[in-house]
């Protein structure tokens, strides 16, 4: 299940037909995306054109990858499913819940224990369930993906956003929320809204100190952090072929920085070379077979204006390097104007750390330029400013860069650290010494993302994000404003060194090396594989099934929270600290809603307890209805759940005996979270009634027992003077999901269906 070459082919053999049924029912050539798109529809061949920004399609994913943080929630879930096996094939990566501190060793081997639980249950529920196990140390995810899983023309989905990494390779690839996975693995249809397009038109050919990261981050200073939404990027031109295949990935990966549902790029040698170094000889072949169809049509690159909803062009021969923050990935500054930029918005100058990894840049290639620019500093008696931290991106990429002295070169500064093959800084699983005291400070690192506190809990530090070997540069330099294309450095001599521009690999010339991969296949039957999960742990808990519907109109339930203005996923399932207990349901719950601001009174995590009349915080109000015996209801403002596509925000209310979420609008990801796990998500057919709620009302909910699609249900408020309102609410559930509600939950309907 971990790697089919055999699913790739029929999926392949499928490909003629499918793409030229695409072409008729549109009328028209294809771009990459939309070949990508079509022939994975669930329903087989397509029949009539799809509108983009329109309408939702089910479609059928080849693969599925989740990370431990997201993958606890979405495994759990899976074991509700009543499945003996995943019905997709799927990986889970031990990647983001490793610190990053003493260097590579030590780092492990606390994580081991401090994690032990966690990847214990993660290596067993993979191992019965048919899952491939990447353990911890293996590397990070889109990078073991890209080296093992991704294949052109393909598509997945991954429970994190930054599987669009697999772009790099040609791949639709996805990041979604748990429980659109766990559909996925359970057999079940993946729903998407059928994307717009974006061409990216490369021309000419990066060189000197330019790279494939300073492509994207071009592109993020043009389209925004917004720009990309409900939309596929797709790159084509000489540009592109120029290119290596992880630079693709680096460009792809960052896509969700500017919030692209993914990008993707059309099959070219780069990537033939890339499969066939990292074992993949018959993908490749395969691949050759069907060539013409893994990338868009001639016609399409020819005018693309025509065929894309907008379109960007990039000369290549005249990018140059960019660092772009702090802050947000799309305050884009080229390296030459750093010196005017930093100056005019006082930003510090001294650089304290430069940090080389994370999904997006941290493959051999990476590895090889920074190195370059290492041994030029040394080999010209050059001393770094500041420190130096590495994480490889995989156990084949740090084996192979062992072997070729490449970690050598980075230690020969003494203050360099190899860290473990993770996320580690990048997802703020940084022990950074000092960080505590929240000094203003600048770092400059090759992630993707650089909000406050993302990478060392310091609100003060000023994350840049540029290339690998750029970053190098500056650390050696510890100089934000350093331009390695015009400034001297001062080497031990007191001489003034100019650094020669960057050189590398994009394949190592022996090829690929690694001892212990770190995969861990699943049991051929895993029946007899038993998940251990201790009713202590506070870490980790089993899930019950939600209860199933009653039958009848729900009555006698009281406001837990009017929540008034912005809602989103954050304030009804904060991140942060509470990443640890993603797992744990009910300790998770304990911040349900509490960044929610309460429309009396403008007080977040605090609401009055009806049956006390006592103000309280929102969960235990919550659990004190719900130890009554009495359910609750939420109402909410425009919009209400923008944001990540976690679970948690919908699971949470639901364990707490929320029944349903009334609001003006929702964010569709959310609202159909709520139906997954058997809420009620309802608007109000007149958003002025919101305003009919009061803090103290006593609320029912009829219709039910007709509740139809498009049939209105009523909502009935009783105010605690007595007197009575009733309005009207509409709802968007299709027959199957009202079927999902009276089950309790989807996946307890998958679960009865599997019986
Ligand atoms: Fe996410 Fe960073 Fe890990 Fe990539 S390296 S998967 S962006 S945490």
């Amino acid at each position: 299940m971990a790697f089919d070459i055999e699913m790739i082919k029929e999926l392949y053999s499928k490909y003629p037909e499918r793409v030229e049924a695409a072409r008729k029912a549109t009328g028209k050539p294809l771009t990459l995306a939309e070949k990508i798109l079509y022939t994975h529809l669930w329903d087989g061949n397509a029949t009539k054109a799809l509108e983009r920004g329109k309408d939702y399609v089910d479609f059928a994913p080849d693969r599925i990858a989740c990370q431990d943080a997201t993958a606890q929630m979405a495994l759990l879930q899976f074991m509700q499913a009543g499945k003996d096996r995943v019905a997709v094939p799927t990986t889970v990566h031990a990647d983001h819940l490793i610190q990053a501190k003493d260097g590579a060793k030590a780092d492990l081997k606390r994580s081991d224990v401090t994690n032990k639980e966690v990847f214990d249950f993660l290596g067993s529920v993979s191992n019965k369930y048919g899952i491939g196990f990447w353990k911890p140390g293996a590397g990070i995810i889109h990078q073991v993906v890209l080296e093992n899983y991704a294949f052109p023309g393909g598509m997945m989905i991954g429970t994190d956003s930054h599987t669009v990494n697999a772009g790099g390779l040609g791949m639709v690839a996805v990041g979604v929320g748990g429980a659109d996975a766990v559909d996925v693995m359970a057999g079940m249809a993946w729903e998407l809204k059928f994307p717009k397009l974006i061409g990216v038109k490369l021309t000419g050919k990066l060189s000197g100190w330019a790279a494939p990261k300073d492509v994207i981050l071009k592109v993020a200073g043009i389209l925004t952090v917004k720009g990309g939404t409900g939309c596929i990027v797709e790159y084509f031109g000489e540009g592109a072929n120029n290119m290596s295949c992880t630079g693709k990935g680096t460009i792809c990966n960052m896509g969700a920085e500017i919030g692209a549902t993914t990008s993707t790029f059309g099959y070219d040698e780069s990537m033939e070379r890339y499969l066939r170094s990292t074992d993949r000889d018959d993908v490749a072949d395969a691949a050759n077979g069907i060539k013409e169809h893994l990338t868009g049509d001639a016609a399409v690159y020819a005018d693309p204006d025509k065929y894309f909803d907008q379109v960007i062009e990039i000369n290549l021969d005249e990018l140059g390097p960019h660092l772009n923050g702090p802050f947000t990935p799309d305050r884009a500054t080229e390296v030459a104007d750093m010196k005017s930029e930093a100056a005019e918005n006082g930003w510090p100058l001294d650089v304290e750390w430069g940090l080389i990894g994370s999904c997006t840049n941290s493959s051999y290639e990476d590895l090889t330029r920074a190195a370059s620019i290492v041994e030029d500093a040394v080999s010209k008696g050059v001393k770094p400013k500041a420190i130096l931290g590495i994480n490889p991106g995989s156990e084949q990429v740090r084996f192979t860069a062992e072997r070729d002295g490449l970690l050598d070169t980075f230690n020969k500064f003494e203050s360099s650290k190899i860290f473990t093959n993770a996320c580690g800084p990048c997802i703020g699983q940084w022990a950074r010494p000092g960080a505590e005291k929240n000094e203003k400070n600048s770092i400059v690192h090759s992630f993707n993302r650089n909000f406050a506190k993302r990478a060392d809990g310091n609100p003060n530090t000023h994350a840049f994000v540029a290339s690998p070997e750029m970053v190098a540069a500056i650390a050696i330099s510890g100089r934000l404003d350093f331009n390695p294309l015009t400034d001297t450095l001062t080497n031990e001599n007191g001489e003034a060194v100019k650094l020669a521009v960057p050189t590398g690999s994009e394949l190592p010339e022996s090829g690929f090396a690694v001892d212990d991969n770190g995969y861990e296949a699943p049991a051929a039957d895993g029946s007899s594989v038993i998940v251990d999960v201790s009713p202590t742990s506070e870490r980790l808990q089993l899930l019950t099934p939600f209860a199933p519907w009653e039958g009848t109109d729900l009555s006698g339930m009281k406001l837990l929270i009017k929540a008034e203005g912005k809602c989103t996923t954050d304030h009804i399932s904060m991140a942060g600290p509470w990443l640890r207990y993603r797992g744990h349901l009910d300790n998770i719950s304990n911040n349900c809603l509490i960044g929610a601001v309460n429309a009396f009174g403008g007080a977040t995590n605090e609401v009055v307890n009806q049956l006390t009349g006592d103000k309280g915080e929102v969960p235990a109000t919550a659990r004190a209805y719900k130890a009554a015996g009495i359910g609750s209801i939420v109402v909410g403002d425009e919009n209400y759940g923008e944001g990540s596509s976690r679970e948690h925000a919908a699971m949470e209310p639901r364990h707490l005996g929320v029944r349903a979420v009334i609001v003006k609008s929702f964010a569709r990801i959310h609202e159909t979270n709520l139906k997954k796990q058997g809420m009620l998500g309802l608007t109000f057919a007149n958003p002025a009634d919101y305003d009919k709620v009061r803090e103290d009302d006593t609320i029912a909910i009829k219709g039910l027992t007709e509740f139809a699609p498009g049939k209105q249900l009523t909502v009935e408020l009783t105010h605690a003077d007595g007197s009575v309102e009733t309005f009207p609410v509409n709802h968007t559930y299709n027959a199957q999901q009202i079927e999902w509600f009276k089950a309790g939950s989807a996946l307890n309907l998958i679960k009865e269906q599997a019986v």
